[in-house]
């Protein structure tokens, strides 16, 4: 069913009734018989107009919703069956964690009561040129109503809805406008983009599907997108659809490839009072519909002689159904279905074998045989019912979904609202990867760094943005992607990478001597092979060797692959990626006090060469950047010394010898 199409369909329903009820039927009804519609959407509206038309105040006391989610990951697992493996094995995972209690327990255990994961959030608007303020080109206020409005559905303070205490379940979460954008910059969260001009959008809107009219979802993500592990990105278009289908709304499962990650919104479905959004985010979180793997079924609503519909003593429509829809198979509640326990299974209430166009509480469930109790009314279903709550069950399993998958999301550096400072200078690499190999869409690559202040998450490799290497030491600001670490003790490195069905391999090199050249032999940190999606985290302790260039960021390479690749510092990914972080190594050598006594002053002053030491000078040379020698001093035995070399623009080297042994050497211009 689809809402905009009732929304028009009420209107015109109205005003028909409003002219002659009686008259304005009859002839509606001959002009239907004789209109035989052929394509699907036609059909649709013609079986909607002939139902709501004659129904006329039966239907929906809600708006209906359809969700294009399933549509959408069928086509995505269909072709990315690696995909689908990790999609069914987390959910036999879940189930054996149900099974065995252990999935309330972890859930509870790791999420501390009172606890709210802030999602960070881009509102993407797609207007065709529509005035702001309507439907098709909603305001920020209307905007930031509807997130409150969907943050009150997730945390059961909304008007009508349930939460811990009268039958239904928080989810924990909260979708938070972001202030700033991928470029550092203030911004309310909102993202304004003029389609005005591209008639595809204009005449048909936003479709996942690039074989059907409409503007490809995936063209505006690359276009527009704002980088989707630090952002949940949501897009509102004034239509959107999934193949023929138009919907509310859609959104991909967690886990699989990130860069598909979002939530595409029909404007219409974006407002206050709308649950569609939180019905998406479920989606978002790994949460199914309750009528999860039923089979549809077709019915047609019966007429007597006259062309009259028939209602039975309920007043409701009577369906001829020429094809029974099939209850949910449910043998196993922690894995058939929606997987979930405290929802019963139920049929698609937009089902045409079932749809009546009336919230079903008290009547029977026909999976159950007995009456509906509650799934009728989920945020996850499909119904005319006000959709009023999760479930516990609901819950666990989002929350277990949230902690796998969406960590990038809920510690994503730019809740801090602050960009982050990553000005530094680094010599060139002698080398950096031009291509990914194969173009393959394998998600294979590094997802997650963390080394001291660096935490960084990224996107494995992925055609759709073609990342095969991400150099983060040029002024990144969406995450802290340089660090210094001390060079006399160790410091934790862990790399993460995709959770693929394959082994993968990963290295890790640090440019110690700042040539610009990643040696195989003394510059790899960290090498490991046969990485699995189960243990996909490699760590090592890094302890810089004696001879690093220390206070001077240096250049640190990161490069997952698939297993059996051969990586070179220098070679293109395969089937992965390469990341470039900036690290300085502080020589912590010397104590404090060392440092206090030790200390060598080199400044200048116009020609003059000003020398301040803490401990007596024993020599000074001075050479000129060939190696000439300009002045040598012997046995000085000052602090202090000076000396004017009578030149102008002229680099020198001065080194200078102290009485304790210790040497200190500077570059001047003079
Ligand atoms: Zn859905």
């Amino acid at each position: 069913m689809i809402n905009k199409s009732i929304y028009i369909i009420r209107k015109i329903s109205a005003i028909f009734f409003l002219i002659n009820y009686v008259l304005v039927t009859y002839y509606w009804f001959v002009f239907l018989d004789l209109y035989q519609p052929k394509n699907l959407i036609m059909k649709k509206i013609y079986y909607l107009c002939a139902l709501l038309f004659a129904a006329n105040g039966a239907y929906a006391q809600e708006n209906a919703l359809e969700c294009g989610t399933d549509y959408l990951m069928e086509e995505y697992f269909n072709k990315n069956p690696e995909a689908k493996k990790q999609h069914d094995s987390f959910n036999l995972e879940l189930s054996r964690l149900a099974k065995s209690g252990e999935l309330s327990r972890n859930v509870n255990s790791r999420i501390q009561q009172g606890q709210v994961y802030e999602i960070p959030i881009v509102v993407h608007v797609l207007s065709k040129g529509d005035a702001l303020g309507t439907e098709n080109n909603l305001n920020d206020q209307q905007i930031i109503d509807w997130i409150d409005y969907t943050n009150k559905i997730f945390d059961g303070t909304g008007d009508r809805m349930l939460n811990e205490t009268n039958g239904g379940a928080v989810i924990p979460v909260k979708l938070v406008l972001v202030k700033i954008d991928p470029k550092g910059k203030p911004t309310n969260g909102i993202n304004r983009i003029d389609l005005s001009g591209n008639e595809n959008y204009v005449q048909y809107g936003i479709n996942s599907n690039s074989n059907f009219n409409g503007l490809h979802d995936v063209e505006v993500v690359k276009e527009y997108g704002w980088e989707s592990t630090k952002y949940y990105n949501i897009y509102v278009a004034y239509k959107s659809a999934v193949g023929a289908e138009a919907t509310n709304g859609y959104a991909f499962f967690p886990g699989g490839s990130q860069s598909n990650d979002r939530t595409v919104m029909s404007g219409s479905a974006s407002l206050v009072g709308q649950q569609t959004l939180a019905h998406e985010f479920g989606h978002a979180l790994g949460v199914f519909h309750p009528h999860q793997g039923y089979v549809a079924g077709e019915g047609k609503y019966a007429r007597d002689g006259n062309g009259q519909y028939i209602r039975d003593e309920n007043g409701d429509y009577v369906i001829n159904v020429t094809k029974p829809a099939v209850c949910p198979v449910n043998n196993d509640c922690t894995i058939d279905g929606d997987g979930v326990c405290d929802t019963e299974p139920i049929l698609s209430l937009y089902d045409t074998s079932v749809n009546i166009f009336r919230c079903l509480t008290g009547r029977i469930n026909q999976c159950t045989g007995s009456p509906y109790v509650g799934a009728e009314q989920n945020v996850m279903s499909y119904t005319y019912c006000f959709r009023n709550r999760f479930t516990p069950g609901q819950m666990d399993r989002a929350m277990a979904q949230l902690l796998r998958y969406r960590e990038n999301l809920y510690t994503s550096p730019v809740l801090d609202n602050q960009a982050k400072d990553n000005n530094v200078s680094l010599i060139s690499p002698s080398c950096s990867p031009t291509a990914n190999e194969r173009m393959g869409n394998f998600i294979i690559g590094t997802v997650n760094v963390n080394f001291n202040e660096i935490n960084n998450w990224t996107n494995p490799y992925n055609t759709l943005e073609n990342n095969f290497y991400k150099d983060f030491t040029k002024g990144y600001v969406l995450a802290k992607t340089t660090t210094t670490i001390p060079n006399n003790t160790s410091t934790k490195l862990n790399i993460k990478t995709s959770d693929t069905g394959y082994l993968l391999a990963t290295k890790v090199y640090i440019d110690y001597n700042n040539d610009g050249v990643f040696s195989e032999i003394d510059e790899l940190v960290l090498s490991k092979n046969g990485i699995s999606r189960d243990n996909s985290v490699t760590s090592v302790d890094v302890t810089p060797p004696s001879n690093a260039v220390f206070n001077t960021p240096l250049r640190m390479r990161v490069i997952s692959d698939l297993s059996n690749v051969n990586i070179t510092p220098c070679g293109n990914p395969r089937f992965g990626d390469v990341e470039d972080y900036a690290v300085t190594i502080k020589d912590e050598t010397l104590s404090t006090d060392d440092l206090k006594r030790k200390k060598v002053e080199i400044v200048t002053n116009n020609s003059t060469l000003l020398v301040n030491a803490n401990d007596l000078i024993s020599n000074i040379t001075i050479t000129d950047i060939t190696g000439r020698l300009i002045y040598k001093g012997d046995n000085i035995n000052k602090n202090n010394f000076y000396k004017d070399l009578n030149t102008k623009n002229q680099i020198y080297i001065v080194v200078v010898s102290l009485k304790n042994g210790t040497k200190h050497s500077q570059k001047v211009m003079l």
